[in-house]
Protein backbone atom coordinates (compact mmCIF):
# COMPACT_ATOMS: atom_id res chain seq x y z
CA UNK A 1 0.00 0.00 0.00
CA UNK A 2 2.79 2.34 0.76
CA UNK A 3 4.52 1.63 -2.68
CA UNK A 4 1.08 2.36 -4.19
CA UNK A 5 0.67 5.53 -2.64
CA UNK A 6 4.05 6.43 -3.22
CA UNK A 7 3.55 5.57 -6.97
CA UNK A 8 0.31 7.76 -7.22
CA UNK A 9 1.62 10.84 -5.51
CA UNK A 10 4.95 10.44 -8.12
CA UNK A 11 2.88 10.34 -11.39
CA UNK A 12 1.07 13.70 -12.33
CA UNK A 13 -2.32 13.43 -14.12
CA UNK A 14 -4.57 15.27 -16.25
CA UNK A 15 -7.48 15.31 -14.53
CA UNK A 16 -6.11 17.04 -11.04
CA UNK A 17 -4.02 19.08 -12.98
CA UNK A 18 -7.52 20.59 -14.98
CA UNK A 19 -9.01 21.04 -11.27
CA UNK A 20 -6.06 22.49 -9.70
CA UNK A 21 -5.51 25.06 -12.27
CA UNK A 22 -8.91 26.04 -12.46
CA UNK A 23 -8.90 26.33 -8.31
CA UNK A 24 -6.16 28.09 -8.36
CA UNK A 25 -7.70 30.56 -11.06
CA UNK A 26 -10.15 30.94 -8.82
CA UNK A 27 -8.46 31.73 -6.02
CA UNK A 28 -6.86 34.47 -8.60
CA UNK A 29 -4.14 35.92 -6.39
CA UNK A 30 -0.70 36.73 -8.55
CA UNK A 31 0.64 33.96 -5.36
CA UNK A 32 -1.93 31.60 -6.64
CA UNK A 33 -1.21 31.77 -10.17
CA UNK A 34 2.60 31.64 -9.08
CA UNK A 35 2.19 28.45 -8.08
CA UNK A 36 2.10 26.74 -11.35
CA UNK A 37 5.09 26.30 -13.00
CA UNK A 38 4.47 27.15 -16.58
CA UNK A 39 7.93 25.23 -18.02
CA UNK A 40 7.00 22.00 -16.47
CA UNK A 41 3.00 21.94 -17.14
CA UNK A 42 4.24 22.28 -20.89
CA UNK A 43 6.97 19.61 -20.39
CA UNK A 44 4.05 17.39 -18.73
CA UNK A 45 1.26 18.24 -21.58
CA UNK A 46 4.21 17.23 -24.30
CA UNK A 47 5.13 14.00 -22.69
CA UNK A 48 1.22 12.57 -22.66
CA UNK A 49 0.82 13.90 -26.43
CA UNK A 50 0.65 10.49 -29.02
CA UNK A 51 1.23 10.95 -32.67
CA UNK A 52 -2.40 10.47 -33.77
CA UNK A 53 -3.23 14.26 -31.96
CA UNK A 54 -4.63 12.49 -28.63
CA UNK A 55 -3.38 12.97 -25.02
CA UNK A 56 -3.04 10.24 -22.62
CA UNK A 57 -4.53 10.80 -19.63
CA UNK A 58 -1.26 10.45 -17.66
CA UNK A 59 2.14 8.59 -18.87
CA UNK A 60 1.23 5.55 -20.10
CA UNK A 61 -2.65 5.63 -19.28
CA UNK A 62 -5.63 5.77 -20.93
CA UNK A 63 -6.62 7.92 -24.13
CA UNK A 64 -9.81 9.39 -24.35
CA UNK A 65 -11.69 12.99 -25.18
CA UNK A 66 -11.21 14.28 -21.44
CA UNK A 67 -7.32 14.41 -21.81
CA UNK A 68 -7.64 17.38 -24.54
CA UNK A 69 -10.10 18.93 -23.12
CA UNK A 70 -7.58 18.96 -19.52
CA UNK A 71 -4.58 19.86 -21.98
CA UNK A 72 -6.27 22.62 -23.95
CA UNK A 73 -8.02 24.30 -21.02
CA UNK A 74 -4.88 24.46 -18.35
CA UNK A 75 -2.53 25.65 -21.53
CA UNK A 76 -5.57 28.12 -22.70
CA UNK A 77 -5.75 29.55 -19.02
CA UNK A 78 -2.11 29.80 -18.48
CA UNK A 79 -0.92 31.00 -21.97
CA UNK A 80 1.37 28.20 -22.72
CA UNK A 81 -0.68 27.01 -25.34
CA UNK A 82 1.23 26.44 -28.98
CA UNK A 83 -0.45 25.37 -32.83
CA UNK A 84 2.66 22.60 -32.17
CA UNK A 85 1.06 20.89 -28.91
CA UNK A 86 -2.49 20.53 -30.48
CA UNK A 87 -1.53 19.31 -34.10
CA UNK A 88 -3.64 16.93 -35.08
CA UNK A 89 -6.02 17.27 -31.92
CA UNK A 90 -9.27 18.75 -33.16
CA UNK A 91 -8.97 16.50 -35.89
CA UNK A 92 -8.92 13.32 -33.63
CA UNK A 93 -11.76 14.89 -31.68
CA UNK A 94 -13.86 15.19 -34.69
CA UNK A 95 -13.47 11.39 -35.21
CA UNK A 96 -15.00 10.53 -31.91
CA UNK A 97 -18.18 12.12 -32.92
CA UNK A 98 -20.66 8.81 -33.45
CA UNK A 99 -23.53 8.79 -36.07
CA UNK A 100 -25.50 9.77 -33.22
CA UNK A 101 -24.92 13.09 -32.93
CA UNK A 102 -23.16 13.47 -29.70
CA UNK A 103 -19.02 12.49 -29.31
CA UNK A 104 -17.25 8.94 -27.49
CA UNK A 105 -14.73 8.96 -25.12
CA UNK A 106 -12.69 7.45 -28.62
CA UNK A 107 -13.07 6.80 -31.87
CA UNK A 108 -15.98 4.55 -32.50
CA UNK A 109 -17.48 4.42 -28.74
CA UNK A 110 -20.81 5.44 -28.46
CA UNK A 111 -22.12 9.31 -28.06
CA UNK A 112 -21.49 10.55 -24.23
CA UNK A 113 -22.48 13.65 -22.21
CA UNK A 114 -19.31 14.41 -20.52
CA UNK A 115 -17.17 13.23 -23.61
CA UNK A 116 -19.02 15.34 -25.39
CA UNK A 117 -18.68 18.83 -23.44
CA UNK A 118 -15.06 17.79 -23.32
CA UNK A 119 -14.59 17.26 -27.53
CA UNK A 120 -16.75 20.43 -27.63
CA UNK A 121 -14.99 22.86 -25.46
CA UNK A 122 -11.61 21.38 -26.52
CA UNK A 123 -12.28 22.43 -30.00
CA UNK A 124 -14.11 25.65 -28.68
CA UNK A 125 -10.89 26.59 -26.91
CA UNK A 126 -8.96 25.99 -30.46
CA UNK A 127 -11.47 27.53 -32.69
CA UNK A 128 -12.20 23.99 -34.31
CA UNK A 129 -15.64 23.89 -33.64
CA UNK A 130 -16.85 23.52 -37.65
CA UNK A 131 -14.91 19.95 -38.10
CA UNK A 132 -18.35 18.83 -36.00
CA UNK A 133 -21.17 18.49 -37.28
CA UNK A 134 -23.02 20.93 -35.13
CA UNK A 135 -26.51 20.18 -35.71
CA UNK A 136 -26.73 16.58 -35.39
CA UNK A 137 -24.30 17.34 -31.88
CA UNK A 138 -27.83 19.54 -31.06
CA UNK A 139 -30.42 17.35 -31.72
CA UNK A 140 -28.60 14.56 -30.19
CA UNK A 141 -28.27 16.89 -26.80
CA UNK A 142 -31.66 18.21 -26.72
CA UNK A 143 -33.08 14.59 -26.58
CA UNK A 144 -31.12 13.77 -23.65
CA UNK A 145 -33.21 16.19 -21.52
CA UNK A 146 -35.81 13.36 -19.59
CA UNK A 147 -39.42 14.42 -20.08
CA UNK A 148 -40.42 12.96 -16.47
CA UNK A 149 -37.77 13.67 -14.54
CA UNK A 150 -36.63 16.94 -15.90
CA UNK A 151 -32.97 16.08 -15.32
CA UNK A 152 -30.26 15.13 -18.43
CA UNK A 153 -29.07 11.28 -19.13
CA UNK A 154 -25.46 10.85 -19.91
CA UNK A 155 -26.76 8.60 -22.47
CA UNK A 156 -29.60 7.44 -25.35
CA UNK A 157 -31.52 4.93 -22.77
CA UNK A 158 -29.43 5.33 -19.38
CA UNK A 159 -31.12 7.02 -16.40
CA UNK A 160 -30.98 10.53 -15.42
CA UNK A 161 -28.22 11.90 -13.19
CA UNK A 162 -27.47 15.29 -11.82
CA UNK A 163 -23.92 15.44 -13.17
CA UNK A 164 -25.53 15.47 -16.93
CA UNK A 165 -27.06 18.76 -16.02
CA UNK A 166 -23.96 20.73 -16.77
CA UNK A 167 -22.02 17.84 -19.47
CA UNK A 168 -25.34 18.26 -21.50
CA UNK A 169 -26.56 21.63 -19.93
CA UNK A 170 -23.45 22.94 -20.39
CA UNK A 171 -23.32 22.00 -24.12
CA UNK A 172 -26.36 24.37 -25.08
CA UNK A 173 -24.42 27.86 -24.52
CA UNK A 174 -21.80 26.30 -26.39
CA UNK A 175 -23.82 25.63 -29.46
CA UNK A 176 -25.82 29.00 -28.99
CA UNK A 177 -22.93 30.77 -29.35
CA UNK A 178 -20.92 29.35 -32.52
CA UNK A 179 -24.31 29.02 -34.14
CA UNK A 180 -25.57 32.71 -33.60
CA UNK A 181 -21.92 33.56 -34.72
CA UNK A 182 -22.90 32.00 -37.87
CA UNK A 183 -26.03 34.06 -38.33
CA UNK A 184 -28.35 30.81 -37.60
CA UNK A 185 -31.63 32.14 -36.48
CA UNK A 186 -32.70 28.69 -35.60
CA UNK A 187 -32.25 28.78 -32.25
CA UNK A 188 -33.49 31.48 -29.56
CA UNK A 189 -31.86 34.26 -28.70
CA UNK A 190 -33.95 34.70 -25.27
CA UNK A 191 -33.48 31.15 -23.67
CA UNK A 192 -31.38 27.73 -24.07
CA UNK A 193 -32.53 24.91 -26.24
CA UNK A 194 -33.84 22.94 -23.26
CA UNK A 195 -36.55 23.38 -20.06
CA UNK A 196 -34.66 25.53 -18.31
CA UNK A 197 -37.34 25.45 -14.91
CA UNK A 198 -37.77 22.11 -15.80
CA UNK A 199 -33.69 21.41 -14.82
CA UNK A 200 -33.87 23.92 -12.00
CA UNK A 201 -37.14 21.86 -10.39
CA UNK A 202 -35.04 18.32 -10.62
CA UNK A 203 -31.73 19.80 -8.81
CA UNK A 204 -33.32 21.62 -6.39
CA UNK A 205 -35.64 19.21 -5.63
CA UNK A 206 -34.51 15.53 -6.43
CA UNK A 207 -30.92 16.24 -5.94
CA UNK A 208 -30.58 18.37 -2.91
CA UNK A 209 -29.20 16.18 0.29
CA UNK A 210 -30.73 17.43 3.25
CA UNK A 211 -28.15 17.97 5.21
CA UNK A 212 -26.68 19.59 2.36
CA UNK A 213 -24.65 18.52 -0.79
CA UNK A 214 -25.69 17.33 -3.92
CA UNK A 215 -26.04 13.84 -5.92
CA UNK A 216 -26.78 11.76 -8.91
CA UNK A 217 -30.32 11.34 -7.88
CA UNK A 218 -32.74 10.25 -4.79
CA UNK A 219 -31.44 7.48 -3.39
CA UNK A 220 -27.63 8.20 -3.93
CA UNK A 221 -25.40 9.65 -1.71
CA UNK A 222 -23.85 13.12 -2.04
CA UNK A 223 -20.39 13.26 -3.28
CA UNK A 224 -18.30 16.55 -4.55
CA UNK A 225 -18.36 16.31 -7.67
CA UNK A 226 -22.02 15.73 -8.06
CA UNK A 227 -22.14 18.74 -5.49
CA UNK A 228 -19.59 20.61 -8.25
CA UNK A 229 -21.78 19.56 -11.75
CA UNK A 230 -25.65 19.76 -9.94
CA UNK A 231 -24.68 23.56 -9.28
CA UNK A 232 -22.83 24.37 -12.13
CA UNK A 233 -25.70 23.08 -14.20
CA UNK A 234 -28.27 24.77 -11.75
CA UNK A 235 -26.24 28.37 -13.13
CA UNK A 236 -25.94 27.31 -16.48
CA UNK A 237 -29.94 27.03 -16.36
CA UNK A 238 -30.28 30.34 -14.35
CA UNK A 239 -28.38 32.52 -16.75
CA UNK A 240 -28.99 32.45 -20.61
CA UNK A 241 -26.27 34.61 -22.41
CA UNK A 242 -23.90 37.12 -21.23
CA UNK A 243 -23.46 40.69 -20.65
CA UNK A 244 -26.17 43.18 -21.55
CA UNK A 245 -27.88 40.52 -23.27
CA UNK A 246 -28.10 38.14 -20.12
CA UNK A 247 -31.63 37.02 -19.13
CA UNK A 248 -32.08 35.04 -16.02
CA UNK A 249 -34.85 32.51 -15.00
CA UNK A 250 -34.97 31.34 -12.19
CA UNK A 251 -37.16 28.94 -9.80
CA UNK A 252 -37.96 29.06 -6.14
CA UNK A 253 -36.34 32.04 -4.29
CA UNK A 254 -34.82 34.69 -5.48
CA UNK A 255 -32.06 33.48 -3.51
CA UNK A 256 -31.85 30.27 -5.18
CA UNK A 257 -30.06 32.45 -7.91
CA UNK A 258 -26.15 31.37 -7.68
CA UNK A 259 -23.31 33.42 -9.98
CA UNK A 260 -23.00 32.78 -14.10
CA UNK A 261 -20.16 30.05 -15.08
CA UNK A 262 -17.74 30.34 -17.74
CA UNK A 263 -19.04 28.07 -20.29
CA UNK A 264 -15.69 26.78 -21.58
CA UNK A 265 -13.80 26.49 -18.31
CA UNK A 266 -16.28 26.10 -15.83
CA UNK A 267 -15.25 28.65 -13.64
CA UNK A 268 -16.50 32.54 -12.96
CA UNK A 269 -15.95 34.41 -16.46
CA UNK A 270 -14.50 36.95 -14.13
CA UNK A 271 -11.62 34.89 -12.80
CA UNK A 272 -11.47 33.31 -16.58
CA UNK A 273 -10.56 36.92 -17.64
CA UNK A 274 -8.27 37.61 -14.70
CA UNK A 275 -5.77 34.37 -15.32
CA UNK A 276 -5.32 35.00 -19.25
CA UNK A 277 -4.69 38.81 -18.68
CA UNK A 278 -1.99 37.64 -16.11
CA UNK A 279 -0.36 34.74 -18.22
CA UNK A 280 -0.64 36.91 -21.16
CA UNK A 281 1.84 39.26 -19.78
CA UNK A 282 4.77 36.12 -19.65
CA UNK A 283 6.08 34.59 -22.64
CA UNK A 284 5.32 31.41 -24.07
CA UNK A 285 7.82 28.97 -22.33
CA UNK A 286 10.49 27.58 -24.67
CA UNK A 287 10.16 23.65 -25.22
CA UNK A 288 13.49 22.93 -25.63
CA UNK A 289 14.04 24.98 -22.01
CA UNK A 290 16.06 22.76 -19.62
CA UNK A 291 12.88 21.97 -18.09
CA UNK A 292 11.47 20.02 -21.10
CA UNK A 293 14.54 17.94 -22.20
CA UNK A 294 12.39 14.66 -22.80
ZN1 LIG B 1 -23.35 11.49 -12.20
Amino acid sequence: MGALLEDLASNPHLAPTYAAVNALCTIGTEEAYDVINREKLLGFLWSLKQPDGSFNMHVGGEVDVRSAYCAASVASLTNIMTPKLFDGTAEWIARCQFWEGGIGGVPGMEAHGGYTFCGLAALVIMKRVHLLDLKSLLRWVVFRQMRFEGGFQGRCNKLVDGCYSFWQAGLLPLLHRTLHAEGDSALSYTNWMFDQKALQEYILMCCQCPSGGLLDKPGKSRDFYHTCYCLSGLSVAQHFGSGEMLRETVVGSPENILKPTHPVYNIGPDKVASAIMHFMQKEIPDLNSKNNEM
